[in-house]
Protein backbone atom coordinates (compact mmCIF):
# COMPACT_ATOMS: atom_id res chain seq x y z
CA UNK A 1 0.00 0.00 0.00
CA UNK A 2 1.44 2.98 -1.25
CA UNK A 3 0.03 6.49 -2.21
CA UNK A 4 1.54 5.20 -6.43
CA UNK A 5 0.31 1.67 -5.98
CA UNK A 6 -3.45 2.91 -4.38
CA UNK A 7 -3.69 5.24 -7.01
CA UNK A 8 -2.42 2.99 -9.94
CA UNK A 9 -5.31 0.89 -8.63
CA UNK A 10 -7.96 3.47 -8.80
CA UNK A 11 -6.86 4.67 -11.99
CA UNK A 12 -8.11 1.17 -13.44
CA UNK A 13 -11.67 1.47 -12.17
CA UNK A 14 -12.13 4.53 -11.36
CA UNK A 15 -12.42 7.61 -14.10
CA UNK A 16 -9.31 9.50 -13.69
CA UNK A 17 -8.49 7.63 -10.33
CA UNK A 18 -11.12 9.99 -8.62
CA UNK A 19 -14.96 10.28 -7.40
CA UNK A 20 -14.09 14.17 -8.20
CA UNK A 21 -12.11 15.95 -10.38
CA UNK A 22 -10.75 18.65 -8.25
CA UNK A 23 -8.89 15.30 -6.14
CA UNK A 24 -7.06 14.06 -9.39
CA UNK A 25 -4.17 16.52 -9.17
CA UNK A 26 -4.14 16.67 -13.08
CA UNK A 27 -3.35 20.61 -12.95
CA UNK A 28 -0.50 20.19 -10.89
CA UNK A 29 0.87 17.11 -11.80
CA UNK A 30 1.78 13.95 -9.66
CA UNK A 31 0.25 11.59 -7.53
CA UNK A 32 -2.69 12.54 -5.05
CA UNK A 33 -2.22 11.90 -1.92
CA UNK A 34 -4.31 8.65 -1.07
CA UNK A 35 -5.72 9.45 2.31
CA UNK A 36 -6.34 6.66 4.85
CA UNK A 37 -7.30 8.52 7.90
CA UNK A 38 -7.76 11.73 9.35
CA UNK A 39 -7.68 13.40 12.94
CA UNK A 40 -7.93 17.37 13.78
CA UNK A 41 -5.81 19.56 11.44
CA UNK A 42 -3.96 16.66 10.60
CA UNK A 43 -4.27 13.98 7.59
CA UNK A 44 -2.43 10.45 7.03
CA UNK A 45 -1.91 9.20 3.49
CA UNK A 46 -1.14 5.58 1.99
CA UNK A 47 2.62 6.06 2.29
CA UNK A 48 2.64 6.98 6.54
CA UNK A 49 3.16 10.54 6.17
CA UNK A 50 1.16 12.24 7.94
CA UNK A 51 0.42 16.50 7.34
CA UNK A 52 -1.18 19.51 8.10
CA UNK A 53 -4.77 19.55 6.56
CA UNK A 54 -5.38 22.64 4.64
CA UNK A 55 -8.07 21.41 1.73
CA UNK A 56 -10.20 20.35 4.95
CA UNK A 57 -12.92 18.26 2.98
CA UNK A 58 -12.94 21.03 0.56
CA UNK A 59 -15.01 23.06 4.09
CA UNK A 60 -17.15 20.71 5.77
CA UNK A 61 -13.76 20.00 8.41
CA UNK A 62 -14.84 23.29 10.29
CA UNK A 63 -14.43 21.40 13.34
CA UNK A 64 -11.14 19.80 12.16
CA UNK A 65 -11.32 16.14 11.40
CA UNK A 66 -12.96 13.50 13.96
CA UNK A 67 -13.83 15.63 16.79
CA UNK A 68 -14.88 13.00 19.46
CA UNK A 69 -18.16 14.62 19.53
CA UNK A 70 -19.43 14.51 15.93
CA UNK A 71 -18.11 11.18 15.95
CA UNK A 72 -20.24 9.97 18.92
CA UNK A 73 -23.02 11.58 17.64
CA UNK A 74 -22.75 9.20 14.57
CA UNK A 75 -22.05 6.50 15.96
CA UNK A 76 -25.32 6.82 18.15
CA UNK A 77 -27.22 7.46 15.26
CA UNK A 78 -25.57 4.59 13.09
CA UNK A 79 -26.50 2.22 16.03
CA UNK A 80 -30.02 3.96 15.77
CA UNK A 81 -30.05 2.42 11.98
CA UNK A 82 -28.79 4.06 8.74
CA UNK A 83 -31.74 5.11 6.52
CA UNK A 84 -35.50 4.90 6.94
CA UNK A 85 -37.35 6.37 4.28
CA UNK A 86 -39.38 7.90 6.77
CA UNK A 87 -39.48 11.40 8.62
CA UNK A 88 -37.45 12.00 11.71
CA UNK A 89 -37.13 14.68 14.25
CA UNK A 90 -33.68 15.12 13.79
CA UNK A 91 -34.75 16.85 10.95
CA UNK A 92 -36.48 19.54 12.53
CA UNK A 93 -33.80 20.19 14.92
CA UNK A 94 -31.15 20.82 12.39
CA UNK A 95 -33.91 22.93 10.68
CA UNK A 96 -34.35 25.16 14.19
CA UNK A 97 -30.22 24.95 14.28
CA UNK A 98 -30.30 27.25 10.78
CA UNK A 99 -32.94 29.18 11.61
CA UNK A 100 -31.85 30.34 15.10
CA UNK A 101 -28.31 31.24 12.80
CA UNK A 102 -29.76 33.04 9.65
CA UNK A 103 -33.42 34.14 10.93
CA UNK A 104 -34.61 34.97 7.16
CA UNK A 105 -34.84 31.20 6.95
CA UNK A 106 -38.07 29.93 7.83
CA UNK A 107 -38.44 26.25 6.26
CA UNK A 108 -35.61 24.39 4.97
CA UNK A 109 -35.73 21.57 2.92
CA UNK A 110 -32.81 18.87 3.60
CA UNK A 111 -31.13 17.13 0.27
CA UNK A 112 -27.02 15.58 0.44
CA UNK A 113 -25.39 17.75 -1.75
CA UNK A 114 -24.41 21.78 -2.55
CA UNK A 115 -25.66 20.82 -6.33
CA UNK A 116 -28.90 19.06 -5.20
CA UNK A 117 -29.00 22.47 -3.14
CA UNK A 118 -28.41 25.32 -5.57
CA UNK A 119 -30.44 22.60 -8.58
CA UNK A 120 -33.81 22.98 -6.30
CA UNK A 121 -33.37 26.86 -5.56
CA UNK A 122 -33.33 27.08 -9.64
CA UNK A 123 -36.10 24.82 -10.62
CA UNK A 124 -38.12 26.20 -7.43
CA UNK A 125 -37.71 30.07 -8.24
CA UNK A 126 -38.64 29.26 -11.80
CA UNK A 127 -41.79 27.28 -10.31
CA UNK A 128 -42.58 30.39 -7.94
CA UNK A 129 -41.87 33.31 -10.81
CA UNK A 130 -43.41 31.00 -13.77
CA UNK A 131 -39.84 32.94 -15.45
CA UNK A 132 -37.39 30.69 -17.41
CA UNK A 133 -34.54 32.67 -17.16
CA UNK A 134 -31.54 32.18 -14.58
CA UNK A 135 -28.79 34.81 -14.22
CA UNK A 136 -25.60 33.57 -13.11
CA UNK A 137 -21.71 35.26 -12.58
CA UNK A 138 -18.65 33.76 -14.54
CA UNK A 139 -16.30 32.15 -12.28
CA UNK A 140 -18.89 31.48 -9.93
CA UNK A 141 -19.51 27.77 -9.21
CA UNK A 142 -22.86 26.32 -8.10
CA UNK A 143 -22.10 22.20 -8.41
CA UNK A 144 -22.30 20.23 -11.17
CA UNK A 145 -26.39 21.14 -12.43
CA UNK A 146 -26.62 21.38 -16.24
CA UNK A 147 -28.07 24.94 -15.96
CA UNK A 148 -25.44 26.26 -14.07
CA UNK A 149 -22.34 24.93 -15.47
CA UNK A 150 -21.54 27.64 -17.57
CA UNK A 151 -18.07 29.56 -16.84
CA UNK A 152 -18.17 27.76 -13.54
CA UNK A 153 -15.26 27.85 -11.49
CA UNK A 154 -14.01 25.07 -9.38
CA UNK A 155 -12.57 22.38 -11.44
CA UNK A 156 -14.19 23.73 -14.09
CA UNK A 157 -11.75 26.51 -13.73
CA UNK A 158 -8.70 25.24 -12.09
CA UNK A 159 -8.44 22.33 -14.88
CA UNK A 160 -8.93 24.80 -18.07
CA UNK A 161 -11.97 23.01 -19.18
CA UNK A 162 -14.10 25.37 -21.21
CA UNK A 163 -17.70 23.73 -19.23
CA UNK A 164 -18.83 20.62 -20.03
CA UNK A 165 -19.78 18.15 -22.67
CA UNK A 166 -23.43 16.91 -22.35
CA UNK A 167 -25.05 20.15 -21.43
CA UNK A 168 -27.67 21.23 -24.24
CA UNK A 169 -27.58 24.26 -25.77
CA UNK A 170 -31.25 25.08 -24.83
CA UNK A 171 -30.38 24.46 -21.54
CA UNK A 172 -27.34 26.49 -21.37
CA UNK A 173 -29.92 29.15 -23.33
CA UNK A 174 -31.29 29.65 -20.37
CA UNK A 175 -28.35 30.75 -18.05
CA UNK A 176 -27.00 34.37 -18.35
CA UNK A 177 -23.75 34.90 -17.82
CA UNK A 178 -22.49 38.25 -16.49
CA UNK A 179 -19.41 39.39 -15.27
CA UNK A 180 -18.95 39.39 -11.71
CA UNK A 181 -18.93 42.28 -9.36
CA UNK A 182 -20.78 44.07 -12.61
CA UNK A 183 -23.95 45.28 -11.26
CA UNK A 184 -24.48 47.43 -14.74
CA UNK A 185 -24.37 43.92 -16.14
CA UNK A 186 -26.64 42.47 -14.08
CA UNK A 187 -29.38 45.42 -14.90
CA UNK A 188 -28.77 45.12 -18.62
CA UNK A 189 -29.60 41.41 -18.63
CA UNK A 190 -32.60 42.54 -17.09
CA UNK A 191 -33.53 44.95 -19.18
CA UNK A 192 -32.88 42.82 -22.07
CA UNK A 193 -35.35 39.93 -20.82
CA UNK A 194 -38.33 41.75 -19.79
CA UNK A 195 -40.43 39.22 -17.74
CA UNK A 196 -38.26 36.48 -18.28
CA UNK A 197 -35.87 36.22 -15.56
CA UNK A 198 -36.56 33.66 -12.49
CA UNK A 199 -33.42 34.04 -10.92
CA UNK A 200 -30.05 35.62 -10.10
CA UNK A 201 -27.94 33.08 -7.92
CA UNK A 202 -24.36 34.14 -6.37
CA UNK A 203 -21.91 32.99 -4.26
CA UNK A 204 -22.16 34.74 -1.41
CA UNK A 205 -18.77 35.70 -1.29
CA UNK A 206 -16.90 33.71 -4.43
CA UNK A 207 -13.98 31.19 -3.62
CA UNK A 208 -14.64 28.91 -6.46
CA UNK A 209 -12.18 31.48 -8.77
CA UNK A 210 -9.71 31.66 -5.96
CA UNK A 211 -11.30 34.14 -2.98
CA UNK A 212 -12.92 37.40 -4.18
CA UNK A 213 -14.43 39.47 -1.18
CA UNK A 214 -17.64 41.27 -2.75
CA UNK A 215 -17.32 45.06 -3.33
CA UNK A 216 -19.36 47.07 -1.06
CA UNK A 217 -23.41 47.33 -2.09
CA UNK A 218 -22.61 44.87 -4.93
CA UNK A 219 -24.39 41.82 -3.04
CA UNK A 220 -26.90 44.46 -2.06
CA UNK A 221 -27.22 45.67 -5.08
CA UNK A 222 -28.55 42.37 -7.00
CA UNK A 223 -30.97 42.32 -4.11
CA UNK A 224 -32.84 45.77 -5.60
CA UNK A 225 -32.12 44.48 -9.11
CA UNK A 226 -34.04 41.03 -7.94
CA UNK A 227 -36.79 42.94 -6.32
CA UNK A 228 -37.43 45.56 -8.77
CA UNK A 229 -37.77 43.07 -11.50
CA UNK A 230 -39.60 40.43 -9.68
CA UNK A 231 -36.79 38.06 -9.65
CA UNK A 232 -35.37 35.62 -6.91
CA UNK A 233 -32.07 36.31 -5.23
CA UNK A 234 -30.50 33.01 -4.40
CA UNK A 235 -27.61 33.58 -2.18
CA UNK A 236 -24.98 30.37 -2.44
CA UNK A 237 -23.70 29.68 1.00
CA UNK A 238 -22.79 26.73 0.32
CA UNK A 239 -18.82 27.34 0.87
CA UNK A 240 -19.15 30.18 3.35
CA UNK A 241 -22.66 29.14 5.37
CA UNK A 242 -21.66 28.27 9.00
CA UNK A 243 -18.06 28.75 7.81
CA UNK A 244 -17.14 32.53 7.95
CA UNK A 245 -19.35 33.12 10.68
CA UNK A 246 -22.33 31.26 12.24
CA UNK A 247 -24.45 32.98 9.66
CA UNK A 248 -22.48 33.16 7.21
CA UNK A 249 -21.37 35.33 4.81
CA UNK A 250 -24.88 36.99 5.33
CA UNK A 251 -24.00 37.07 8.57
CA UNK A 252 -20.71 39.37 7.87
CA UNK A 253 -22.74 41.90 5.75
CA UNK A 254 -26.87 41.11 5.12
CA UNK A 255 -27.36 41.16 8.33
CA UNK A 256 -25.36 44.61 8.61
CA UNK A 257 -26.57 46.13 5.62
CA UNK A 258 -30.57 45.09 6.28
CA UNK A 259 -31.10 42.58 2.97
CA UNK A 260 -31.92 39.15 2.44
CA UNK A 261 -32.11 36.61 -0.30
CA UNK A 262 -35.42 35.08 -1.02
CA UNK A 263 -33.61 31.46 -1.03
CA UNK A 264 -30.26 30.69 0.12
CA UNK A 265 -28.60 27.40 -0.41
CA UNK A 266 -26.34 25.44 2.62
CA UNK A 267 -23.72 22.40 2.23
CA UNK A 268 -20.58 21.64 3.86
CA UNK A 269 -20.11 22.69 7.43
CA UNK A 270 -23.88 21.96 7.51
CA UNK A 271 -23.06 17.97 7.48
CA UNK A 272 -20.33 17.83 9.21
CA UNK A 273 -18.42 15.87 6.47
CA UNK A 274 -21.27 13.79 6.07
CA UNK A 275 -23.92 14.22 2.85
CA UNK A 276 -26.09 16.85 3.89
CA UNK A 277 -27.11 20.28 2.39
CA UNK A 278 -30.18 22.95 2.22
CA UNK A 279 -32.30 25.21 0.43
CA UNK A 280 -34.11 27.61 2.52
CA UNK A 281 -35.65 30.95 2.71
CA UNK A 282 -39.82 32.36 3.96
CA UNK A 283 -41.92 29.62 4.35
CA UNK A 284 -44.10 31.61 1.49
CA UNK A 285 -41.42 30.77 -0.92
CA UNK A 286 -40.53 27.10 0.80
CA UNK A 287 -43.79 25.99 0.22
CA UNK A 288 -44.43 25.79 -3.36
CA UNK A 289 -42.01 22.68 -2.85
CA UNK A 290 -43.97 19.43 -2.66
CA UNK A 291 -45.80 17.88 -1.30
CA UNK A 292 -47.35 21.33 -0.14
CA UNK A 293 -46.94 22.47 -3.76
CA UNK A 294 -46.44 22.27 -7.34
CA UNK A 295 -42.33 21.93 -7.62
CA UNK A 296 -41.45 18.74 -7.60
CA UNK A 297 -38.21 17.36 -5.00
CA UNK A 298 -37.50 14.57 -3.51
CA UNK A 299 -34.85 12.07 -2.50
CA UNK A 300 -34.25 8.65 -0.84
CA UNK A 301 -31.50 9.55 1.48
CA UNK A 302 -32.27 13.22 2.11
CA UNK A 303 -32.46 14.00 5.96
CA UNK A 304 -30.60 10.77 6.22
CA UNK A 305 -30.45 10.34 10.20
CA UNK A 306 -26.92 9.57 10.52
CA UNK A 307 -25.76 12.54 8.08
CA UNK A 308 -27.80 15.18 10.04
CA UNK A 309 -26.22 13.68 13.30
CA UNK A 310 -23.13 14.30 12.34
CA UNK A 311 -24.32 18.13 11.14
CA UNK A 312 -26.84 19.11 14.05
CA UNK A 313 -23.44 18.45 16.49
CA UNK A 314 -20.87 20.41 14.36
CA UNK A 315 -23.97 23.01 14.48
CA UNK A 316 -23.65 22.83 18.28
CA UNK A 317 -20.21 22.98 18.88
CA UNK A 318 -19.56 25.95 16.05
CA UNK A 319 -19.95 29.34 18.89
CA UNK A 320 -18.22 32.29 18.52
CA UNK A 321 -14.74 30.87 19.81
CA UNK A 322 -14.63 28.19 16.83
CA UNK A 323 -14.90 31.34 14.28
CA UNK A 324 -12.76 33.61 16.04
CA UNK A 325 -9.99 30.69 16.11
CA UNK A 326 -10.87 29.86 12.41
CA UNK A 327 -10.28 33.61 11.87
CA UNK A 328 -7.31 33.93 13.68
CA UNK A 329 -5.80 30.72 12.06
CA UNK A 330 -6.71 31.55 8.30
CA UNK A 331 -4.28 34.69 9.26
CA UNK A 332 -1.42 33.20 10.47
CA UNK A 333 -1.83 30.48 7.41
CA UNK A 334 -2.14 33.11 4.96
CA UNK A 335 0.57 35.29 6.29
CA UNK A 336 3.22 32.34 6.71
CA UNK A 337 2.43 31.47 2.96
CA UNK A 338 2.73 35.09 1.49
CA UNK A 339 6.01 35.26 3.38
CA UNK A 340 7.31 32.02 1.92
CA UNK A 341 6.70 33.63 -1.37
CA UNK A 342 8.20 36.77 -0.77
CA UNK A 343 11.27 35.28 0.21
CA UNK A 344 11.18 33.13 -2.94
CA UNK A 345 10.67 36.06 -4.63
CA UNK A 346 7.51 35.07 -6.27
CA UNK A 347 4.91 37.55 -7.16
CA UNK A 348 1.51 36.63 -5.86
CA UNK A 349 -1.20 38.23 -4.06
CA UNK A 350 -3.45 36.66 -1.58
CA UNK A 351 -6.84 37.68 -1.25
CA UNK A 352 -9.20 37.31 1.64
CA UNK A 353 -12.99 37.14 2.29
CA UNK A 354 -13.61 36.79 6.05
CA UNK A 355 -11.60 33.27 6.71
CA UNK A 356 -11.48 32.07 3.42
CA UNK A 357 -8.27 33.36 1.42
CA UNK A 358 -6.18 32.44 -2.22
CA UNK A 359 -3.16 33.09 -3.03
CA UNK A 360 -3.29 34.47 -7.13
CA UNK A 361 0.30 33.75 -8.43
CA UNK A 362 1.58 36.35 -10.82
CA UNK A 363 0.24 39.11 -12.20
CA UNK A 364 -2.78 39.04 -14.29
CA UNK A 365 -3.62 42.12 -16.40
CA UNK A 366 -1.93 42.77 -19.30
CA UNK A 367 1.36 42.88 -20.01
CA UNK A 368 2.65 46.53 -21.89
CA UNK A 369 2.59 44.84 -25.00
CA UNK A 370 -0.49 43.35 -24.84
CA UNK A 371 0.28 39.76 -24.60
CA UNK A 372 -0.73 38.03 -21.27
CA UNK A 373 1.17 38.68 -17.63
CA UNK A 374 4.00 36.88 -17.15
CA UNK A 375 4.20 34.00 -15.40
CA UNK A 376 6.48 34.56 -12.60
CA UNK A 377 5.68 32.32 -9.78
CA UNK A 378 3.15 29.49 -11.50
CA UNK A 379 5.62 27.24 -13.21
CA UNK A 380 7.60 26.71 -9.38
CA UNK A 381 3.94 25.34 -8.52
CA UNK A 382 5.03 21.49 -7.71
CA UNK A 383 2.64 18.95 -6.91
CA UNK A 384 3.16 19.36 -3.48
CA UNK A 385 2.37 23.32 -3.57
CA UNK A 386 5.63 23.76 -2.41
CA UNK A 387 7.63 27.07 -3.65
CA UNK A 388 11.31 25.12 -3.44
CA UNK A 389 11.89 25.43 -7.11
CA UNK A 390 10.70 29.17 -6.95
CA UNK A 391 13.44 30.98 -8.54
CA UNK A 392 11.47 31.95 -11.58
CA UNK A 393 13.14 34.05 -14.72
CA UNK A 394 11.53 37.30 -14.25
CA UNK A 395 9.55 36.89 -11.23
CA UNK A 396 9.55 39.92 -9.20
CA UNK A 397 9.13 39.22 -5.72
CA UNK A 398 5.74 41.53 -5.36
CA UNK A 399 3.28 40.45 -3.13
CA UNK A 400 -0.27 42.16 -2.97
CA UNK A 401 0.76 44.46 0.27
CA UNK A 402 3.28 45.99 -2.37
CA UNK A 403 2.76 49.16 -4.02
CA UNK A 404 3.71 47.89 -7.83
CA UNK A 405 1.26 45.00 -7.60
CA UNK A 406 -1.87 45.19 -8.45
CA UNK A 407 -4.90 43.49 -6.61
CA UNK A 408 -5.64 40.00 -7.56
CA UNK A 409 -8.24 39.28 -10.17
CA UNK A 410 -11.75 39.99 -8.96
CA UNK A 411 -13.79 38.41 -12.05
CA UNK A 412 -13.52 35.39 -14.14
CA UNK A 413 -11.70 37.07 -17.22
CA UNK A 414 -9.09 38.46 -14.51
CA UNK A 415 -8.31 34.78 -13.50
CA UNK A 416 -7.99 33.76 -16.68
CA UNK A 417 -5.46 36.40 -17.95
CA UNK A 418 -2.98 35.27 -15.86
CA UNK A 419 -0.26 33.30 -17.88
CA UNK A 420 -0.21 30.90 -15.12
CA UNK A 421 -3.46 29.01 -16.29
CA UNK A 422 -2.07 26.28 -17.26
CA UNK A 423 -1.17 25.68 -13.82
CA UNK A 424 -3.30 26.89 -11.00
CA UNK A 425 -4.18 29.90 -11.21
CA UNK A 426 -4.85 29.94 -7.79
CA UNK A 427 -4.26 28.20 -3.89
CA UNK A 428 -6.61 28.16 -1.50
CA UNK A 429 -6.88 26.96 1.73
CA UNK A 430 -10.13 25.86 2.72
N1 LIG B 1 -21.96 26.00 -4.43
C1 LIG B 1 -20.73 26.37 -4.03
C2 LIG B 1 -20.48 27.82 -3.72
C3 LIG B 1 -19.72 25.43 -3.89
O1 LIG B 1 -18.49 25.83 -3.50
C4 LIG B 1 -20.00 24.07 -4.18
C5 LIG B 1 -18.94 23.00 -4.04
N2 LIG B 1 -17.66 23.39 -3.95
C6 LIG B 1 -21.29 23.73 -4.59
C7 LIG B 1 -22.24 24.71 -4.70
C8 LIG B 1 -21.65 22.32 -4.93
O2 LIG B 1 -21.66 21.51 -3.79
P1 LIG B 1 -21.45 19.93 -3.92
O3 LIG B 1 -20.04 19.71 -4.34
O4 LIG B 1 -21.75 19.43 -2.53
O5 LIG B 1 -22.43 19.43 -4.92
Amino acid sequence: MSNESDFAHARRVLPGGVSSPVRAFRSVGGTPRMLRSARGAYVTDADGVERVDLVASWGPALLGHAHPEVVAAVQEAAARGLSFGAPTVAEAELADAVIARVPFVEKLRLVSTGTEATMTAVRLARGVTGRPLVIKMAGCYHGHLDALLAQAGSGVANQALPGSAGVTEATAAETIVVPYDDVAAVAAAFDAHPGRVAAVIVEAAPANMGVVEPAPGYNAALRRLCSQHGALLVLDEVLTGFRVSGAGWWGLEGRREGWEPDLVTFGKVIGGGMPVAAVGGRASVMDHLAPLGPVYQAGTLSGNPVAVAAGLATLRLADAAVYAHVDRVSRVVSDAVSAALDAEGVAHSVQRAGSLFSVAFGSWGPSADGSRADASGASAFAADASVADASVAGASGTGAHRPDVPAGPRNYAQVQAQEAWRFPPFFHAM
